[in-house]
């Protein structure tokens, strides 16, 4: 029987401002659509990575979560701390800073760690933009 599968799942939080604004659309398309979130402002986002799966026997763990916090760390909250999502970080350039679109980024710069990861693999990315507002991301769904 195969091992059982566990998802486990490390949370990092920071501030950044940034503002909606299609370049595709006109200003006013873009305030009938984005209405205040056209305008620069910021959040505390909370970005959550979930990876899954086999529980190591010895261990008795899916993979370190510490690990998992350097690589968020690392691929993540030290280049998106304070800043302005759309212009002064380099991966985010030319894309439209919604928390959908930060979630397919953010998702891709752990993917790319994933030799890191261990037996596990990456499962879902989410941001959380605002208490009632969060976007979820599972990678290409097979
Ligand atoms: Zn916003």
């Amino acid at each position: 029987m195969a091992r059982p599968e566990v998802r486990i799942t490390h949370a990092e939080e920071f501030s950044a401002a940034h503002r909606l604004h299609a370049p595709q659309l006109s200003d006013a398309e873009n305030k009938a659509l984005y209405g205040p979130c056209n305008t620069v402002h910021g959040h505390n986002y909370r970005v959550e990575v979930t990876v899954t799966g086999p529980v190591d026997p010895v261990t008795g763990m899916v993979m370190n979560l510490t690990e998992l916090m350097r690589i968020m760390r690392e691929e993540i909250w030290d280049h998106v701390d304070h800043q302005h999502l759309n212009e002064t970080v380099p991966f985010l350039k030319g894309i439209l800073p919604t928390a959908e679109n930060l979630a397919i980024v953010f998702w891709q710069r752990v993917h790319a760690q994933r030799e890191r990861l261990g037996s596990a693999r990456l499962f879902r990315v989410r941001v959380v933009e605002s208490r009632d507002n969060f976007v979820d991301y599972f990678g290409d769904l097979r």
